[in-house]
């Protein structure tokens, strides 16, 4: 068996289509384009090549985007009180703070911080409690990125055995919410599970989160599956290339045993990216009908 790709990139344009006339709507109505900041934490290369790639997207579709940034030395407080600041500036739609912090951060007391009005990427406290509860309110963007392929691989849900690798807070844990909240029965495999593998074997939907590249292998996946991978780390191909690769936590040669299968890169990373616009949008749109009912306008 040979599974069949799904196309992240084509399901991103899509999207980034979607975000587009909505965007152009809201200028229309407010005056003004959205306004997207990115909250950037020292230099890491990384986050600032994934900032400004979103940059570009926001621009391509509408959306003002503005990378807001700390030195690395500075502390817990001085990030908390920059959200802060940023959740209040009547400039600011929508707000994402780049991850990962610098060392000695405490991102709890930061995700703490943001304002779920203003959260982009869903992941305060409050957005994740709401998503808990079954309420309206932003989701975390990789895990809805997640469920818009597997809604477009046409894999049906209710019923079905899920299995999440992977128990971050905003990752792992709210795309097991967001599978219950489709009537899968979930299981969440994570770093102390006893044999993940007599879990995984089960999975009619694999979604794995766990940044370890090629942890899963063809062994450890029922034949048919879909298998849905959020991994992204760059490994070293050899000494002559400088950066290296990008490779995700399935092995390649779990196409040979799934029904499905999303690639890296190309797979759930595009889809993150148009989601993330797309949840800015909604916070624009949500603030002006807001300011509009109070006399704001
Ligand atoms: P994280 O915070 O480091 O969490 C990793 C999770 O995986 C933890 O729950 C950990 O378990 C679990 N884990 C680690 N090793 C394991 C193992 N051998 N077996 C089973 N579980 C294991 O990472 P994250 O932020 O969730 O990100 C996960 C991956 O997704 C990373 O590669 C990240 O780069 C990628 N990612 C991609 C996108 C995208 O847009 N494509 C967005 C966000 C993240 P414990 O809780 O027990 O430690």
């Amino acid at each position: 068996m040979s599974a069949r790709l799904l196309d992240g990139r084509a399901l991103a344009r899509e999207i980034r289509s979607e975000v587009t006339n909505r965007a152009a709507q809201f200028k229309q109505r407010a005056g003004r384009r959205p306004v997207l900041v990115s909250l950037l934490v020292g230099d890491d290369e990384a986050s600032l090549s994934y900032a400004r790639s979103k940059a570009r997207q926001a621009e391509k579709v509408g959306i003002d985007f503005r990378l807001e940034r700390l030195a690395a030395g500075v502390d817990t407080d001085a990030v908390v009180a920059a959200i802060g600041g940023l959740c209040v500036a009547r400039a600011v739609d929508a707000l994402i703070v780049e991850m990962p912090l610098p060392p000695g951060i405490e991102v709890a007391a930061v995700l703490d911080a943001i304002d779920p009005r203003r959260d982009a990427d869903g992941v305060s406290p409050d957005s994740l409690g709401r998503l808990a509860a079954q309420l309206p309110g932003p989701r975390p963007a990789t895990p809805v990125a997640v469920m818009a392929m597997l809604q477009a691989a046409g894999t049906s849900l209710s019923g079905v055995n899920a299995v999440v690798v992977g128990r971050s807070k905003t990752v792992g844990l709210p795309a097991a919410l967001l599978l219950l909240g489709q009537h899968a029965s979930v299981t969440v495999v994570h770093s102390r599970t006893a044999d993940p593998a007599a879990h995984t074997r089960r999975a009619e939907v694999l979604v794995v989160a766990a940044g370890r590249p090629g942890l899963i292998t063809p062994e450890a996946v029922r034949p048919g599956a879909t298998v849905i991978d959020v991994g992204t780390n760059w490994v070293a191909d050899d000494a002559q290339t400088s950066g290296g690769r990008l490779v995700g936590d399935v092995d390649p040669a779990v196409a040979e045993v799934a029904g499905a299968m999303s690639p890296v890169p190309g797979g759930v990373g595009p889809v993150t990216t148009a989601v993330l616009l797309r949840t800015a949008v909604a916070l624009a749109e949500a603030r002006f009908g807001r300011d509009s009912a109070h006399g704001a306008g």
